[in-house]
């Protein structure tokens, strides 16, 4: 198999920070550098094993199907827990990635950090914010972390180019977390430059940094998205694989899974900080503040509208019963969520008008969902008829005339050949 060869280049400090560049080198000798930037009071976090860059490359090596040959150290407990890995997603996506080996110079386990200290990973989102609330809190029983740091990553969800956006969300993350007592610490990487599958490597993107910082934590707390009554598999993030994106000095635990969301919010409903500053939309054109229109703010919205809270104050507005009506185009995982919204409001006996505006609304989309491709085209164009696009209405009647005529020609064809081989067997029948 060809082989990707990875090494660390540099270490470089400057503006106060420290950037570790890691090469990445293909048989075509094709070089791409991934880097990750840590403030530098935090330099003595860093580990000088390659375990976080071998974590950060393996979604690139499975999909151009090349060995990953690493001189440096790794840990051989992550090599063993990566196989696993990989033995699952190749299962999950044949069609996308190969098992591959990993190679490296020198196999040695990591030194487990001094104290038992735990970093979460943290976007200011609702799973993030229920993680870091409950382990700060004690409200965890025996999963019960000891929570020092959360770590902010500038290049997942708001892109590198945009610095002001993460400077005003930092801030945000920034607030929520020290009045818990927990540090906050932001990591800037281009690892999304690899052009993996963010639905799929997402949570061995964090991985990857949380475990750049296995000097000083030896456990990393990722906050789920799923729960386990309603798990999507195979998705970036999920009980099965999270947990194997470890080594047995720096585990990496799949946080909160036997929540539902709104069981999440209902929790961190006590925390002011959170009512305030949660960042939960990832379509708005600031992705350092909730648009309030777009599916996930809506459905966040009502998540705290079914236990019976008002919109919080990171949202400017509250979502109307038109606004429910109008979402559209919802993936499986997105109408599993509205359906829990669905579920509990049920349970609750609640009659209010936006519960039957929202059962339409789901239902609508998961009509769309189910619905073959041409259908879903021809209702989309509809739709957009309705909205004034006239425009679209001749290739909506094209596309329909022609479905309609193939359909025509294969039930005639169809009844002909019916009526042939009826005339056949009977004529032979006769005959015999
Ligand atoms: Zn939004």
């Amino acid at each position: 198999m060809p082989q990707t060869h990875l090494w660390l280049d540099n270490i470089t400090e400057s503006n106060g920070s420290i950037t570790i560049n890691v090469v990445l080198e293909n048989t075509q000798h094709a070089r791409t550098t991934l880097w990750y930037r840590v403030p530098v009071e935090h330099k003595t976090a860093i580990t000088p094993s390659s375990d976080p860059f071998v974590v950060g490359a393996l979604f690139l090596a499975m999909r151009q199907a090349t060995d990953l040959v690493v001189h440096g150290q790794v840990s051989p407990s992550l090599l063993r827990n990566l196989e696993e890995f990989q033995a699952a997603w190749v299962s999950w996506k044949p069609e996308r990635y190969i098992k591959i080996n990993i190679l490296a110079d020198t196999e040695q386990e990591s030194s487990p950090a001094p104290a038992n200290e735990a970093v979460v990973a943290f976007s200011g989102g609702v799973d993030s914010c229920f993680t870091a609330w409950r382990h700060s809190q004690g409200l965890c029983g025996r999963q019960q972390r000891n929570l020092h740091a959360g770590v902010m990553v500038h290049g997942f969800d708001i892109p590198l180019n945009q610095t002001d956006v993460f400077n005003r969300a930092k801030l945000k993350a920034q607030k929520m977390l020290a009045s818990l007592g927990v540090q906050l610490l932001p990591i800037a990487t281009n690892f999304r430059d690899l052009g993996d599958n963010w639905e799929d490597c997402h949570a061995a993107g964090a991985a990857s940094c949380l475990m750049l910082l296995q000097q000083k934590y030896s456990v990393g707390l990722y906050g789920s998205t799923e729960p386990y009554k309603k798990l999507l598999i195979p998705w970036g993030s999920n009980p099965i694989t999270d947990p194997m994106l470890a080594s047995d000095s720096f585990q990496f635990i799949h946080d909160g899974a036997a929540y539902t969301r709104t069981k999440k919010i209902q929790v961190i409903s006590d925390w002011p900080e959170a009512n305030k500053y949660l960042r939960v939309c990832w379509q708005g054109q600031d992705k350092d503040k909730n648009c309030g229109q777009c599916e996930k703010c809506v459905r966040t919205i009502l998540n705290f509208r079914v236990i019976g809270l008002s919109a919080p104050e990171c949202f400017e507005n509250d979502v109307s019963d038109a606004q429910i009506s109008e979402i559209t185009h919802l993936n499986l995982t997105q109408i599993g969520e509205f359906e829990q919204i669905i579920d509990a409001a049920k349970t609750a006996n609640n009659t209010d008008s936006w519960v039957s505006v929202l059962e339409k609304t789901v239902a609508y989309n998961k009509k769309m969902l189910n619905a073959p491709p041409a259908n879903r085209l021809r209702r989309a164009l509809y739709k957009g008829i309705l909205w004034g696009a006239y425009p679209l209405l001749v290739p909506a009647a094209a596309i329909d005339a022609y479905r309609r005529q193939r359909s025509f020609q294969r039930s005639w064809r169809g009844g002909i050949g019916r009526l042939k081989g009826w005339l056949t067997k009977e004529l032979g029948a006769i005959d015999g």
